[in-house]
């Protein structure tokens, strides 16, 4: 047995492999909203037409490769995604608050 290997499985395992995947590794890094930090990257694989934004946070997104598109354009769609997301998550939450209130109200 050999405990140090397991040291070894972090999760910057995964982004280390997406680099090396990744045909052409453009430029960086971007400011991430979730750690506030500029450790995100976007990764574009032509040939299985992805992008990722990773950063070493853990935040991942897969974005649709398009041709035409900067890695600029990306960031700012994966800014999109994220900010939609979040307000799609404050938006239940608050549709959810919503509902026990008026349960509430009920009985
Ligand atoms: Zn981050």
């Amino acid at each position: 047995m050999c405990p140090v290997k397991k040291s070894y499985r972090t999760p910057h395992n995964r982004i280390k492999i997406l680099v090396k995947e990744a045909k052409q590794m453009v430029n960086g890094p971007y400011y991430c909203p979730q750690c506030k930090k500029e450790l995100m990257q976007i990764l574009a694989d032509p040939n299985k037409k992805e992008v990722f934004a990773v950063c070493k946070c853990g935040l991942e997104e897969k974005m649709a490769y398009a041709p035409v598109f900067q890695p600029v354009d990306y960031y700012s769609k994966f800014m999109d995604l994220y900010k939609k997301r979040k307000f799609e998550e404050y938006r239940q939450q608050y549709m959810r608050q919503q509902r026990e209130k008026q349960q509430v109200s009920k009985t």
